[in-house]
């Protein structure tokens, strides 16, 4: 196995994204030490008994001492708060590094706080589930999904290309990127759709032509897939909305603007612009496929019973 990329690794926030970075790092043989530390000791205690990392501390100032890298795993909105809580204890020349899935307001967040010694190179893995915790880590979450690195103006392109080449060796690839294109582009593929699908799935609930055993029945059409998104973590979400504000309203409005077009043509009867539409986003689902980003199998990889239903 290789030389390590960092002696020690500090993860602060020991979830889903902390937890599978502590099982692929030392798979992989990234870190020598991985230092893992969670707000309550309840996780932490979790943590240990699923093995994730080698030592695991309530203090995150604890944690990060002598560590070479620092990632944040944690809600983007406890970013600034826990900068300044590990910032006197960060070893000079370490990376410092979060995962969270908005970047400006991470960078604004926690800059104020680091100290020059360190090189601040933040990241957002674009990869994940609906589900969290600990319980929820994989190994290989990172496989053959990206990683973008939003370093801000003037960061040490040695230190981006250290922290580069460990997400690689997580089995990401890696694209560099402006904090504020991250999140506008991110408010289109990630955060809208998950908004749509908390309020469809809303929707469904408060109907009351509708009842919520056939809400349950018949979800198959559709539903289903949506109540999977909806089902993600209100935490993160809640966070990801309100520290990614302007971007996901500028994407929004133009939503709307088209679904009002669509609702036109539905009420006109423009057969043609719903089957035109139909058409080009079948050619990206099938793009998405292609770019190994998803399965092509039918009804998105479901098992399913004898009888046809699933
Ligand atoms: P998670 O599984 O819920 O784990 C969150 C971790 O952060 C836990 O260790 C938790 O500690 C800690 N934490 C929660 N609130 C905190 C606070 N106010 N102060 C300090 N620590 C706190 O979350 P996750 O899914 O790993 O997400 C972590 C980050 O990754 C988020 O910023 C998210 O945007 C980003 N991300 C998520 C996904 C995804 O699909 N989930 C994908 C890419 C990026 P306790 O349990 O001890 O309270």
């Amino acid at each position: 196995m290789a030389e390590p990329i960092f002696n020690r690794l500090a993860l602060i926030g020991i979830g889903l994204i902390g937890g599978s970075i502590a099982l692929a790092a030392k798979k992989h043989g990234l870190a020598g030490h991985v230092a893992a530390s969670s707000r309550t000791a309840k996780t932490l205690a979790r943590a240990k008994e699923l093995g994730l990392g080698d030592s695991w501390h309530e203090d995150p100032a604890e944690a990060v001492k002598n560590a070479d890298c620092v990632i944040l795993c944690l809600p983007v909105g406890a970013s600034g708060e826990v900068a300044k809580a590990i910032a006197p204890s960060l070893k000079p020349g370490a990376i410092v590094s979060d995962v969270g899935s908005v970047k400006s307001s991470v960078v604004a967040q926690m800059s104020p706080h680091l100290p020059k010694t360190v090189h601040f190179v933040p990241a957002h893995p674009v990869a994940g589930t609906e589900y969290s915790g600990p319980d929820a880590a994989l190994v290989d979450l990172f496989e053959n999904r990206w990683s973008i690195l939003t370093p801000p103006a003037g960061t040490d392109p040695a230190a981006v290309e250290r922290l580069a080449k460990f997400w690689r060796g997580l089995g990401a690839n890696v694209e560099v990127m402006d904090p504020a294109h991250h999140d506008l582009v991110l408010a289109i593929t990630s955060h809208v759709p998950h908004l749509i699908a908390y309020n469809i799935v809303g929707t469904a609930a408060h109907l009351e032509a509708v009842t919520e055993s056939e809400v349950m029945k018949f979800s198959a059409g559709g539903f289903r897939d949506f109540t999977r998104i909806a089902s993600s973590d209100p935490t993160m979400w809640r966070d990801v909305f309100l520290h990614n504000r302007e971007a996901v309203l500028e994407m929004l409005g133009r939503f709307s603007e088209d679904l009002t077009a669509l609702q036109r043509a539905i009420r006109y009867g423009e057969g043609d612009k719903l089957f035109d539409l139909f058409t080009r986003t079948r050619a990206i689902r099938r793009g998405i496929i292609e770019a190994g980003q998803e399965t092509p199998a039918p009804d998105f990889g479901r098992p399913h019973s004898k009888d046809g239903t699933s």
